[in-house]
């Protein structure tokens, strides 16, 4: 078996999470292939290293005097090498980087020597290789991944390594010129790793023990989900539900391997799974609830709208000719609403709604706003009857007013609509319907 693991900024913080990873890898002999991030927040008031980068970096483009806030950044790794005694030195890095810094080499650059150093550390500390992803991770001049020169070039690389640390966030164009991923990009750098290795489970490790069947601000100490599919995953980060990056889970799809997200400190929790398929039922038919506030419907009502064709098409292009996109259209005979994100709507309001009148002459069109929407999303769903009703009494033995409901053809979630203040209280309600505790 071959496993790659991705260690979070926050089990890479300090000389002690060091010591955690260390014990992690070296528990099992599988663990060969290892993709840290910067060193993250020690506590909650503490500043992640990419950060202070970026911040470092925005005085030397301005000119300004950068090396207080440089030596600010080299201390955060000292502290590390000095908690763990090791024999390296970052002096010649650091010069390097104060050069590279005044010679204004780019944001990218600049956050990606986060991962660089994190890596060169883990390297010495463990006594594996280290691979600087700038010469085996590639994107196309337009600032897209290049998917197959990397796969090409990275796996060529480790396919000769036994063991290798390959720091996380960043690759580099064409010409060598460093460029990273958005933020939180390590995790996108340790599903190309698992599939340049052809890796039997990518393990992500970070600070909770797998993905939570609902947000822990809204419910407390909410259950563990312990196999989720990557369509269910989807879902339930689109609706706001973080802990992995977006873009991390398309590399090891498409290879057929599973990621198990992992709590550096609580080792023995079996974490989450993320699958392509699974023959286990979820625990509770519902897989996780997730939801947003800031939504805004356009309602809009025309007498005989049933038999005007093309009328959906006039009212969408009103919406495309402005830039924005529609999350969801419920309708009726003689209504259609049509649900937006509401800050990206009030700036273009007057120009949407002014279009609508021209294209589709309605008899009335109102306006609710301050909305939240709420996803259900499970596999678990298709199979069973009654989760809609379910949901609906629990929702209304709690008094929340349903402003909408859409259910997917796929069976696969139930979106619904209340009012923001309803929020949380909705969430709750639903997860305690279905959640034994
Ligand atoms: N260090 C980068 C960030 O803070 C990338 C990562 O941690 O994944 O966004």
């Amino acid at each position: 078996m071959v496993k790659v693991v991705k260690f979070g900024g926050s089990s890479l913080a300090s000389a002690e999470q060091f010591r955690k990873v260390k014990d992690i890898i070296l528990s099992d002999p599988d663990r060969r292939y290892v993709v840290p991030s910067a060193p993250g927040k020690r506590d909650s008031s503490d500043t992640k290293v990419t950060d202070m980068l970026y911040r470092c970096y925005a005085l030397a483009e301005n000119g300004e005097d950068f090396s207080e806030a440089l030596a600010q950044i080299k201390a955060r790794y000292q502290e590390i090498i000095d908690g763990l005694s090791l024999t390296v030195t970052l002096d010649s890095q650091f010069e390097t980087i104060a050069k590279d810094f005044a010679a204004k080499a780019g944001k990218d650059y600049a956050a990606s020597r986060g991962e660089f150093l994190n890596g060169t550390l883990l390297a010495a500390y463990l006594g594996f290789e280290f691979v600087d992803p700038a010469q085996y991770i590639f994107f196309h001049e337009d600032g897209t991944f290049d998917d197959r020169t990397t796969q090409k070039k990275l796996s060529a690389k480790l396919a000769g390594m036994t063991h290798a640390v390959v720091p996380g966030f960043y690759g580099a164009y064409a010409d060598g010129r460093v460029k990273t991923f958005s933020r939180g990009g390590s995790d996108i750098t340790g599903s190309i790793v698992a599939r340049a290795v052809q890796a039997n489970l990518y393990e992500n490790w970070t600070d909770v023990s797998g993905f939570l069947v609902t947000d822990p601000r809204i419910v407390e100490n909410p259950k563990v989900i312990e196999t989720i599919t990557y369509r269910e995953l989807r879902e339930l980060s689109y609706m706001g539900a973080g802990v992995l990056h977006e873009d991390a889970i398309f590399p090891v799809r498409t290879a057929g391997i599973p990621i198990n997200i992992k709590n550096t400190n609580r080792p023995s929790d079996e974490g989450t799974f993320i699958v392509e398929n699974t023959s286990r039922k979820p625990a509770y038919t519902i897989t996780g609830i997730a939801g947003k506030k800031g939504f805004t419907a356009i309602n809009i009502e025309k007498d005989m709208m049933n038999t005007e064709i093309g009328f959906g098409r006039k009212v969408l292009q009103a919406f495309e000719d402005n830039g924005i996109s529609f999350e969801h259209m419920p309708s009726g005979i003689d209504t259609l609403s049509v649900f937006v994100h509401q800050s990206e709507f009030e700036e273009k309001e007057q120009s949407i709604l002014a279009e609508i009148h021209k294209l589709c002459n309605p008899d009335s069109i109102e306006i609710s706003t301050d909305l939240a929407l709420i996803a259900v999303v499970g596999r678990g769903m298709k199979s069973n009857h009654g989760t809609a009703a379910k949901i609906f009494r629990a929702l209304d033995q709690a008094d929340v007013n349903i402003r909408m409901i859409d259910q997917g053809s796929s069976e696969l979630n139930i979106i619904i609509g209340v009012a923001s203040k309803d929020f949380e209280t909705a969430v709750t309600a639903i997860y305690n319907a279905f959640v034994q505790k």
